[in-house]
This record gives structure tokens, sequence and C-alpha cells, in this order.
């Protein structure tokens, strides 16, 4: 076994999971390829790894691939994590990413946590475990991935009181349920419906409406729009963004606390932010699980990155503002080099859409590359793979998401298919 693992030494993997692949080719019982079979055990071991894709699906933001795509190359060093610089004391790791969190949605104080189900979970136990927070019935929802809004109720130990019905619900609904005392309502939850609508006989009730009832109004907005107004695009804020709660403008209306992900429109790393009046993020900062949902230091460098890129209304150098806001013209004239390059299909209109359970039916019109049967394993097979759409038996590679150094990945993955 050990001469097997050794002689797969070219495949550069650690030689503990070449033994782990030599083992299971020897225990298939053939003695006959052991070492082909081997081979094939490394590869796939190799592919299980984590690694670079090239995202053809036109998805901005692929829950499967990541979310937002994020440039991270960090060189080992030490950080002032928990150092205050000026005193030399413990400082805070609240103190970086989540202070320019806060400057950016104009509120008084933020903490970032490891995603946006975590913010949610944090907030409710903070402020209102073994208490009352009512929810409209029409945003008890399921947002994917297991996050279900009555469940991370209970897991917080929070009590859902439910107001409204599901396809109405009206402020003085609202106000009897905080005004009944046997609810003891510490707050009232606004959940964005992020990946469904409901249309027709509906009513919904705005933060503004919500601001005026006793107790504070959490708004759980879901993607991170920052700012409706998009200071950092310079045509403004893009059509299929319609409709879509930003931060800084939900806490305008009188939210008193938002939540959102880092990963979504945002455009940062896998995170959750709680932003709004300081006393309420202080209580959650002070609560036991805010340790164990804490960020480390690489997740709060690359937030801080997007953060300052925010701040410079720089939005180029936030990949997937800089991608949702390509010139269809450009990505016609990648295409176009695309296919003369590789000799393979065609140059095609197709539609990009925002992704990440974000802003359900809206596309970006986009171009990119079409060719008919379905070719998506065999682009997936290669290095990097190159993950690809099929529709009407045909196979969709757009270029809105790919960024313009991976146009020769794509290039040769064409040329491979032949
Ligand atoms: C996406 C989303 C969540 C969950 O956020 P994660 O970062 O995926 O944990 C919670 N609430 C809303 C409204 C969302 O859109």
């Amino acid at each position: 076994m050990d001469t097997l693992a050794r002689s797969l030494a070219d495949t550069g993997l650690p030689h503990p999971l070449l033994v782990d692949a030599a083992r299971a080719a020897i225990a298939e019982g053939d003695p006959e390829d052991v070492e082909e079979r081997a081979r094939r055990h490394v590869h796939a071991a190799a592919r299980a790894m984590l690694q670079p894709v090239v995202n053809t699906t036109g998805v901005l933001l692929h829950t499967n691939l990541g979310r937002a795509p994020l440039a991270v190359a960090a060189d080992a060093a030490f950080t002032n994590l928990e150092l205050d610089l000026s005193s030399g004391r413990r400082g805070s790791r609240h103190a970086h990413a989540a202070a320019l969190l806060a400057r950016l949605c104009d509120a008084e104080d933020a903490i970032v946590v490891n995603n946006g189900a975590s913010a949610v979970l944090l907030v409710l136990a903070a402020l209102a475990t073994g208490r009352g927070a009512a929810v409209s019935r029409g945003e008890l929802v399921e947002i994917g991935g297991g996050f279900r809004v009555p469940e991370v109720m209970e897991q917080s130990g929070a009590k859902l009181v439910e107001v409204g019905t599901t396809n109405r619900t009206r402020r003085a609904d609202f106000a009897s349920a905080v005004e009944n005392p046997a609810n003891d309502t510490a707050l009232v939850l606004k959940v964005h419906q992020s990946n469904y609508r409901i249309v027709g006989f509906t009513e919904h009730v705005a933060v503004t409406e919500m601001a005026s009832l006793d107790v504070p109004v959490v708004a759980d907005i879901g993607s991170g729009l920052i700012d409706a107004a998009c200071p950092w695009l310079n045509d403004g804020p893009p059509a299929w963004l319609a409709g879509e709660p930003a931060a800084r403008q939900t806490l305008a209306d009188g939210a008193a606390l938002v939540t959102f992900s880092g990963d979504k429109l945002f455009g940062g790393p896998q995170a959750g932010i709680i932003a709004g009046r300081a006393d309420l993020v202080n209580q959650c900062a002070r609560h036991p699980l805010a340790r164990a949902l804490r960020p480390g230091s690489l997740v709060l460098s690359a937030l801080q990155q997007v953060a300052l890129a925010y701040l410079r209304r720089d939005g180029q150098a936030i990949e997937f503002w800089r991608m949702a806001s390509l010139a269809t013209a450009d990505l016609e004239s990648r295409a176009q080099v695309v296919v003369s390059e590789s000799g393979v299909g065609e140059v095609a209109q197709m539609a990009s859409v925002p992704g990440g359970g974000t802003l359900p039916g809206t596309e970006i019109d986009s171009c990119g590359v079409v060719r008919d049967g379905d070719h998506t394993a065999a682009l997936r097979a290669g290095t990097p793979p190159v993950i690809a759409r099929v529709s009407d038996g045909r196979t969709w590679l757009d270029l809105r998401t790919v960024v313009p150094d991976d146009d020769q990945h794509v290039i040769a993955a064409l040329k491979a298919l032949g």
C-alpha cells in the first residue's frame, strides 16, 4: 500500500490522502489496474476540495458558488483584532469593520456575526428571551437553507406573537398585540420576504408605521443593500433593484435595528450585520451567544475592505457591483472573442439574475455564448471547473459573472469540447 501511495506522489496531494486513496483502491479487491483506480480516488479527493471555479451561470449571488465573489489574499500576519493601538490596552473586535458599517448606514453602532441567520438569532436572544416578539403572519417565512423564522424564534427563547393574516396585516394588528399585557412584547420584527412574493389582495405594515409603536422595530432586511440611492454607482440605482429595502433608509424610517447578510447585495464575505441603536447593539454584544457567533479576523478584514470601498463610493472595487453594472455591449465583445478563439458555440443575448434569494423574478440583460446540447458535466470536469447552465437543451455561458481574466479558461474549456 505504501509503495502504491508513493507512486501517486506526482499528484501533489499530502501523503496521508494518497494512503487513503491507495487503501480504497486495494479494498476494491481487484489487483488489475490498481494504480489507475487509486489515481481516480486521488482525483475525486482533489475535486472535493475547495477551489476556484468559473461561474458562467449568470447568477451573481450563487449560494452553491459561495454567493458574492470575493478576492482575498492575505499574507500571514498578526492584526490589532482586539488591541487598541492608541492605548495599548485590550480593544474590541467590533471597533473596525463594524464601526465602518455603522458609519455607512448612518447607525449609532453595529456588530458583526457569522451570517444573517445568526444576526437574527442573536437579536432575538438578547432582546426578547422569555418575552414576546411580534411578527406578521405574512412574514413567517422560510428563506432557504433551513432558515425558518418560527424556528429561529424558538431557538432564541423568544415567544412568537403572530399578528394579522398571511395576506393582510395592518398597523392596528401590531398595536393590539403590543398593548396586550399577556404578550409581554419586547419588540416587533419585520422580515423581508426575500425570495417570494404575495400578490393580489395584500396589505403590509411599513417600518414607518411600526416605528410609532411602543417597542423597538427590528427589520431583517436580508440582502444588505446599504443605501437605496447607490451612491457607489455612477448611474445611481439600477432598475432591477426597485423595491429592495436598504439599511440606511430602513433605519431612517425608524427601525431600531436592521440585520442583513454580508455576502448578498452587500458584496462581502459571509457575515451577518446588526446595526442601529447603540444601547440595543450593546445588549447584543454582551449576550453570551455573541461570543459563539463572532467572526474571525479574515472575515472582518474582508468586510472592512468592502466597507471602505463603499465609503469611497467606488462600486468598481466591489466585485458584485462591478459585475452587476457591466454594459451588455462589453459582454458582447468578450463573447465574440470567446467564440472566435474557441471555435465553439455562438454569441447570444441572455439574462443574468441577482440570485442569493434576493429579488425574485428580476433579470439583468446579459450576453454570452450558447451551444446546442448539455455540456455541463464536461465543462465542470476541467481545471478550473466551469459551471454553466442548461435550458431548452442548450448550454448557456453568461459572461457577466466571469472575471475577464477567466475568459481564457472559458475559451480553453469550450475548445476542449471540440
Ligand atoms: C438570506 C436571509 C437570511 C439568512 O441570511 P444568511 O446570511 O444566509 O444566514 C435571513 N433573513 C433574510 C430576510 C434573508 O434574506
